[in-house]
Parts: C-alpha cells; structure tokens; sequence
C-alpha cells in the first residue's frame, strides 16, 4: 500500500515537472501562424524564417507561435492566404497590385478584396540565368531555345511573360517553355536539360548560386529596353543585380534588368493583435532583422511602406500610427 502511494505521488510529481519543462503545444494561450513562402532556394523562405524568428522570440508576450511554409510562390500565397490555409504570404509587389484589382491570374476570380498589406520587405529583380554554351546574350537569343519561364503558381511567370513579350518574342510559339519550379531549374540547367531560367527573386539567392556554381558555365542575362514595360505597368522599375554575390558567373558587371519588391500580406480576417504584435517585432527590432538575410541590406522603416497596394491591416496601422511612421 505504502509503495503505491508513493509510486503514485512520484508519478504525480514527475508529470507536473514534465509538463512544466515541456510546456504543451496545445496550450489554449498560443495561436499558432503560419507563413506561406517559396521555394527553399529562394529569398522568401529564409524571409519567412527570420519573421517567425522575431515573433517567436516573444511567444510569452503575444501568444503566438508562426511556421514557415514553402510554397510554389506569390501566386499561390495569396490564393491560399484568401482560403484561409494561410495567415500570412510573402508575395510579389506586382502579384499584390492584380490580385486586388483582379488582374492576370485574378482576372476571372475578381478582386481579391479581402487581401492586406502588412509591409514590404526587399526588392526582388526579374532575374534570367542562361548556359555560356547556348550562346545566350540578350533576351532576344532566346527564340527557339528551352526556357523555363516558372510554374504556375510562382510570381516569376508573369514577369517572364512580359519580358519575354516586350521583346516581340511569345512564349508559347517561339521557344520551348518548361514550366518547373526555380528550385528544381538551376538543376535542370546544370544538367543541359533546359538552357534558361527565369526567376524573379532577391539577391542573393540559392537557386542562383546554384546554378552559377557548377560544371556548366552560366550568364546572368541582361534584361535592357525595359523602358516601354516600365512605361505600361506601374509596377516595375529598373533594377541592378550586384554580380559580386555569384562569384562563379560567366559576366565580370552587375547586370541591369526590372524588378518589384516582397510584399508581406494577410487577410482581412487575421486578428489586429496578431498582425500589430509581428509589424512591431519586426520594425522595433529591424537592425536585428536586418542581420538576417543580406537582401535586406537597404531596408528603412519608411521604404517599407512603399509598394503596397492592398489596403493596410487595421493591425499594422495601430503600429504604424504608434511608430509616426503613419498620421
Ligand atoms: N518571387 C518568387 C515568387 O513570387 C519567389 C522568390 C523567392 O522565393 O524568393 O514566386
């Protein structure tokens, strides 16, 4: 009888101590968040990474607990972020603008009126990476070769769309176009199995790393005469990929092409709380954040809240009005 009783207090004791040092991860006072990203070779992953990592920090403080997802991209993140199988989507500043004025892959859906801006995080250049031996110069050297122009679901395939067209060249009739994802063509290239890439994404990039860094040789192509592009949609700017991050590229200068910027966004329906708690960790502690990923290198509080077409979560305004970033 003895024996039992004090069997039964140690297992009594020992499961308060357990559950003490490993706290439940069904505690009723965490919510948990989950972030829609990209490829893991990209810059959205690591982004969506060094997010959770600023409000994980403070999981006591604000009760809530974010994930990170990879995914096939902006497109699907804002698709998924409208169903509600996401909170939060890093998504490309172009990919937010028609997604709330149902445009390209929104066209038929409608405005996506219940799509927020949170903040926008590094600017992303429409990047096209091409094998030394297939003898591509220009965007205008890629007609009858294979190109992988991006999946869909990723941001990437509008851009090279547009490129491809405002340099007279349709993708469906004058090269052959794969349609994987960018973390599976630096690979593909590698392999002599495609000869270019698109991807829009920041710099610099594991996917382009990747892809500079093999046997094959690799270009990073310019992409001029944008002017006519940047004049149509509103949306792009010149941009300049730095060359000194892919130390095994054929060229020897940084490279000129056009480009957007990661957006962060959420729904109308993700709680104030939690949006306000991730802008404020993130913005009070940007030097920090910064650290994190060089392509956050030029990040300022107040150029991160250029590029946002949606309109702001109630949760990020409080912050921002907080902040004086917003009156
Ligand atoms: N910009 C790409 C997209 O929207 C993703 C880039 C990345 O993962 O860094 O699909």
């Amino acid at each position: 009888m003895r024996k039992t009783i004090v069997l039964a207090t140690l297992i009594y004791f020992g499961a308060i101590l357990t559950a003490g040092l490993f706290p439940s991860r069904l505690d009723a006072k965490t919510r948990f968040a989950t972030i829609g990203t990209g490829g893991i070779t990209g810059v959205y992953y690591p982004t969506g990474g060094a997010i959770s990592k600023m409000i994980n920090k403070k999981r006591k403080v604000y009760g809530v607990r974010c994930t990170v997802e990879s995914t096939a991209g902006s497109v699907f993140n804002v698709n998924a972020v409208m169903s509600g199988d996401l909170d939060f989507g890093i998504v490309q500043s172009d990919r937010q603008y028609q997604a709330v004025n149902g445009k390209a892959e929104w066209k038929e859906a409608g405005p996506r009126k219940d799509l927020r801006a949170i903040f926008s995080i590094h600017p992303e250049a429409v990047t096209l990476v091409a094998a030394r031996d297939a003898g591509i110069k220009s965007i205008y050297d890629l007609r009858g070769k294979r190109v992988n122009i991006g999946n869909p679901g990723s941001g990437q395939r509008q851009n090279a769309i547009d490129a491809l067209s405002a340099a007279g060249i349709d993708y469906k009739k004058d090269l052959h176009a794969e349609q994987v994802k960018a973390s599976e063509a630096a690979g593909l290239l590698q392999d002599g199995r495609i000869d270019a890439f698109f991807y829009t994404v920041g710099h610099p990039g594991g996917a382009v790393k990747e892809a500079t860094a093999g046997k094959r040789k690799v270009r990073i192509v310019p992409i001029t005469d944008i002017a006519a592009l940047i004049d149509r949609y509103p949306y792009y700017a010149p941009a300049v990929i730095p060359i000194k991050f892919y130390p095994g590229a054929v060229n020897q200068k940084d490279v000129p092409t056009f480009g957007v910027k990661a957006t962060f966004v959420t729904s109308s329906g993700v709680p104030d709380d939690m949006v306000y708690a991730i802008t404020k960790e993130v913005f009070e502690n940007l030097d920090q954040f910064k650290k994190l990923h060089p392509a956050y290198e030029f990040l300022t509080p107040e150029g991160m809240l250029q590029g946002l077409s949606a309109p702001l979560h109630p949760g990020a305004i409080k912050y921002y009005k907080e902040a004086g970033l917003l009156k």
